[in-house]
């Protein structure tokens, strides 16, 4: 078991160090923003839409560790797939920071179990997705 909170503390560590698809998304058509006042973390995602599915997002933010690597994972995550399968996704990674308990199958998204013990790291970790979900709220503007 330790093994794996290793691997998982790793996967954190990974995506702050190294943050995927950070940055202004030139061309997007489709941007939203959020922000945790409680903890100081800001996110942007910028995204453009390949039909009905997430053809290129990016994000840009401050803060916290776990919001950025967060962020960062989430943008892995949700890349080539629709509106309702981010959903799906974020169904799961709200139940995996609210309850601890990680999916059967394996999902990098688990490394963020160790959240549910800090209720208030909560938002930290959602923060990106709900910006993500807004996005795709949007009507597609003109790029
Ligand atoms: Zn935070």
């Amino acid at each position: 078991m330790s093994d794996l909170t290793d691997l998982y503390q790793s996967v954190i560590l990974d995506h702050n160090k190294r943050p995927r698809n950070r940055g202004k998304l030139p061309h997007a058509t489709r941007v939203a923003s959020g922000d945790n006042p409680t903890c100081g973390d800001q996110c942007t995602v910028y995204l453009r839409m390949n039909g009905d599915r997430i053809g290129e997002i990016s994000f840009e933010g401050a803060g916290c560790a776990i919001s950025q690597a967060s962020a960062s994972l989430m943008t892995t995550q949700v890349k080539g797939k629709t509106v309702a399968e981010v959903q799906q996704a974020y169904a799961q990674f709200q139940d995996i920071v609210k309850t601890g308990s990680a999916p059967d199958e394996f999902t990098e998204l688990a490394a963020f179990a160790g959240v549910h013990a800090y209720p208030a790291r909560i938002k930290c970790a959602t923060l990106s997705w709900h910006a993500t979900l807004d996005a795709l709220a949007q009507p597609e503007a003109v790029a």
